[in-house]
């Protein structure tokens, strides 16, 4: 018996067997899933949900594969690639709009949306790849612009409840790439929608470094068109394109540290590097201290360690940003990726004594894998 045998109840809906999802990340690499089902409504989704409870099936949503490193095992479960689509024009007055957008919508199309119709509040965030249902679950952020800034709503469907409800802004408990659907609800939500709320006026924030070199001669307020396209060229730039180069963007999350902490970082780099180092470490503090810590370039901890352009195989740290591990020759395996960052993580605590974590999620591996390819001795 197979998930297909539910389905004439369950108004035919096809269950793919053994479905390859390689091609349907970013990164290009991994197995394939048990069952796989694309669905187009909220309908199907719920159709599917119940399916995959009735059966008990691990279960797992995948929007654009921007942020997903998918085992060489693939997922033993159903994987349900979310197509929803649609963008409608909610309330709207004299300074603002509320755009209704489905989460399978492209990210970036919706932006482009945005800033041709003059509405500002996004548009830091141009070309980040993925859906926009991906948006508020790490509360993506670019640029000083953050999701939480725009978004006033988001619709889930709640799997204990099997109801579909609305979060206000509050009740995602937003925070610095953190949200209620990465913490304390994991897997709890499926989101279906987003609603954010743009101003038709709107003052440029340029206060990035990389903003700042492309703008400061500049005399006048640049436009969302400006803005959009400083962006794409600054990320162009600095990061390598995942339709060239497998990628999952950032690989590594930047650092948050406590006043303790950055001490004791401060006493390794002291010992171990040069004063110039240290001057550095000492300008992020001053720059970048604010009310969740000592904010700390993950890229900067990389490179101290001399791991810029490290390869190993067909794997290694972006030439354009060390925070980005891509799979160089495109036939890069997933425990090759996890080996190579295992590399990297310990290399980086065995020098400072910092543990970097993850980023992408990290589907169809074990919690004995994880613990091996994350686990650390103390330096
Ligand atoms: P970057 O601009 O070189 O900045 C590196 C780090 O310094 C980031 O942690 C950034 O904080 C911080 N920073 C820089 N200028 C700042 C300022 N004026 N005020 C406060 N903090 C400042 O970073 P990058 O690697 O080229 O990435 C560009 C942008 O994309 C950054 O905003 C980065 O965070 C973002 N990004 C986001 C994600 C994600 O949401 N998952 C993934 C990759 C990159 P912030 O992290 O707060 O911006």
């Amino acid at each position: 018996m197979t998930l297909n045998d539910f389905s004439p109840r369950m108004n035919n809906i096809f269950f793919q067997e053994y479905y390859p999802l390689q091609s349907l990340t970013t990164f290009n690499i991994g197995g394939a899933a048990r069952y796989f089902v694309e669905i187009h409504s909220v309908a199907e989704l719920l159709n599917v949900t119940e399916i995959a409870e009735i059966w008990q099936s691990n279960l797992f949503i995948l929007g654009g594969g921007s942020n997903v490193l998918v085992s060489d095992r693939g997922f033993d479960g159903l994987v349900v690639k979310m197509n929803l689509r649609g963008i409608a024009i909610g309330e709207e007055d004299a300074a603002s709009v509320l755009l209704h957008v489905a989460a399978g919508e492209c990210w970036d199309a919706v932006v482009a949306q945005a800033v041709s119709a003059g509405w500002w509040g996004i548009e830091n965030l141009s070309h980040i790849p993925g859906s926009a249902g991906a948006l508020p679950i790490q509360n993506v952020g670019a640029y000083g612009q953050e999701a939480s800034d725009a978004i006033e709503y988001v619709e889930v469907y709640e799997r204990n409840t099997r109801q579909i409800i609305r979060l206000n802004r509050q009740m995602c408990e937003f925070a610095y790439r953190a949200s209620l659907f990465n913490s304390t609800m994991k897997d709890q939500y499926m989101i279906l929608s987003i609603g954010l709320r743009l101003k038709k006026q709107g003052i440029p924030n340029l206060r990035y470094p990389d903003l700042q070199a492309i703008f400061n001669d500049h005399t006048s307020h640049p436009s969302l068109q400006e803005i959009r396209d400083a962006v794409i060229a600054i990320r162009s730039r600095k990061l390598p394109d995942p339709e060239q180069l497998g990628n999952a963007g950032s690989f590594f999350k930047n650092l948050s540290l406590s006043d303790r902490e950055y001490e004791e970082l401060y006493r390794r780099i002291q010992s171990k590097f040069g004063g110039n180092v240290l001057s550095k470490l000492e300008q992020f503090k001053r720059t970048f201290s604010g009310p969740a810590g000592i904010k700390l370039p993950t890229a900067f901890l990389l490179d101290m360690c001399g791991l810029k352009g490290l390869r190993i195989g067909n794997v290694a740290l972006s030439e354009k940003n060390p925070l980005v591990v891509v799979n160089l020759t495109g036939n890069a395996t997933a425990h090759e990726v996890m080996t190579f960052a295992r590399t990297v993580r310990h290399a980086v605590y065995a020098a400072t004594g910092v543990a970097i974590v993850p980023e992408p999620n990290l589907i169809g591996f074990s919690p004995e894998e994880l613990k091996h390819y994350f686990g650390l001795t103390k330096p």
